[in-house]
């Protein structure tokens, strides 16, 4: 198991406070990892600032190559990291294997093609006797920090684009899930020049402090919870910091009386649990129509009682735990709170799944109404509300009352009504009888408290590039 930082060239530990890094299946350690001290985040942004020069002096194609030898890389050595990966989250090997990795793999493809074809205004006369262009050039150093719930794809997500672009990078994954992060330090100083990629450990509120608030740092991109969205954005205000931010969501799913029942049941049943909930996307806040609820409540229930986790075979899971005690008694504490709200039933689950390790039993909030926490709040977790509505102006109403602004979905025959609906909620995507589905060429990225800036597409290398206007005078 690799256990350094990157710094540069140097592997190194940390000298500071050591975490410890727990199996969530069954609470176990498995290593404690020290973070890194002040002076390793220096030599980190040091390592960054000396590789920028060269590494923004690359043309996109010698770019383009370095990020497909990264994603062959890490394509040879798929099941392995597809093992840490689960072992670091708890999440169900096969999910980790035959579902991340792939995508993974081509997000890092995606931008060593989408490097070489960025578009612009035609340079041109646009004065007499004067030549104007439009350049992309690499912002700078970024610091990248990253969530627990898909350690590997967020590092895809921020670092693929970012190199691409020509910047260079201190990453700090999340001090609960640093394994793979670690892995990848190994396999990136191995394919790249020295210190255009960098990696720390350590905790938000002390390494990931000192990243936001670093003078030579040009750009913060973090995944996280809105609070710590505005922390970077109050540092940034210091130094006028670009910032891309992707903080969370509570995604509405409006499902009309025509929707086809049994696609609704199994889109919701996979994608309101994936990942034990642990998604900014979950299709967790259900609104259905009148006629369409009771049936909608009965079947999802059902459907959602036979999920399947902690099995010994983990082959048969289709979700794992929560990742930490503290994110299960987090949802325990608002499905316990859900459950003393009169009109509201739990149809499925509602309890911890297991004395050992961090699981919580698929749960289903039914008779929630617009005003409860459940349905306003970030759960987090395998927690979906159901909620009635009689029409279409009220549903849309209550999708959109929300601090978040990130995915959404409606489910309906009627194409007409779902394109209606689509076009009037305030979220950066939604999908139409489907929900989840993610593709590396589309953007993803939020509205409101969700944050801005996108991940994957040719936006992202937007976000990680600056737009400038160069002037030839020709007399
Ligand atoms: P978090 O905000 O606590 O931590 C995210 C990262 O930020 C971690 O690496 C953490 O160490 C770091 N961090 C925390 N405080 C910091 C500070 N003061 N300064 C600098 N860095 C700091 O969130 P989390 O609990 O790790 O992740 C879950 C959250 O992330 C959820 O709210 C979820 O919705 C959100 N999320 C959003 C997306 C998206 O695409 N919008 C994707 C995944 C997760």
């Amino acid at each position: 198991m690799d256990t350094q930082m990157l710094i540069g060239a140097r592997f190194e530990a940390g000298t500071e406070t050591e975490e410890h890094i727990l199996n969530p299946k069954t609470g176990a350690r498995i290593v404690d990892l020290p973070e890194a001290s002040h002076a390793q985040i220096d030599a980190a942004v040091d390592a960054a600032e000396k590789a920028f020069v060269s590494w923004a002096a690359t043309t996109p194609a010698e770019r383009s190559g370095y990020l497909l030898r990264i994603a062959d890389a890490i394509e040879k050595d798929a099941d392995a990291f597809a093992a840490l990966e689960a072992l670091n989250c708890g999440k169900p090997i096969n999910a980790a294997r035959n579902d991340e990795l792939p995508a993974i793999i081509d997000c890092w493809r995606f931008f060593a093609g989408a490097i070489r074809s960025l578009h612009a205004p035609v340079a041109a006369e646009y004065l007499p006797g004067l030549t104007s262009m439009v350049r992309r050039d690499p912002v700078g150093i970024v610091g990248s920090i990253a969530p627990w719930n898909y350690p590997l794809m967020m590092m895809a997500w921020k670092l693929a684009p970012a190199i691409a672009g020509g910047n260079t990078v201190v990453f700090k994954p999340s001090e609960q899930t640093p394994l793979t992060a670690l892995k990848m330090a190994k396999l990136l100083a191995g394919i790249l020049p020295e210190g255009v990629v960098n990696i720390v450990l350590g905790r938000g509120e002390t390494v990931g402090n000192a990243l936001i608030n670093h003078p030579r740092i040009s750009m913060v991109s973090i995944t996280g919870d809105i609070a710590t969205g505005k922390k970077v954005l109050a540092a940034a205000a210091k130094t006028v910091k670009r910032t891309h931010l992707e903080l969370g969501g509570k995604a509405p799913v409006i499902v009309f009386d025509d929707a086809d029942l049994e696609a609704v049941v199994a889109g919701i049943r996979a994608f309101g649990y994936y990942n034990a909930g642990q998604d900014c996307t979950a299709a967790c806040r259900l609104y259905a129509e009148d006629r369409i609820y009771e049936k909608l409540v009965a079947d999802l229930s059902a459907a959602v009682s036979t999920i399947k986790y902690n099995d010994p075979d983990d082959t048969q899971n289709e979700i794992g735990p929560l990742i930490s005690k503290r994110q299960r008694d987090r949802v325990a504490s608002f499905v316990e709170r859900a459950a003393e709200v009169k009109h509201i039933e739990i149809t499925a689950g509602g309890r911890n799944g297991s004395d050992e390790g961090y699981f919580f039993q698929p749960t289903v909030v039914a008779g929630a109404m617009q005003d409860d926490e459940i349905v306003r709040r970030e759960v987090f977790g395998p927690v979906v509300s159901v909620t009635r509505f009689s029409e279409v102006d009220q549903a849309v109403a209550w999708a959109n009352d929300s601090d978040y602004g990130l995915a959404s979905s409606v489910w309906t025959k009627d194409i007409g009504k779902a394109m209606k609906a689509a076009a009037r909620l305030q979220y950066g995507c939604t999908w139409i009888n489907t929900h989840f589905m993610l593709t590396t060429e589309m953007p993803h990225g939020g509205l409101k408290q969700s944050g801005y800036g996108k991940d994957m597409s040719v936006y992202a290398l937007e976000d990680y590039t600056a737009v400038r206007h160069v002037m030839v005078a020709h007399g």
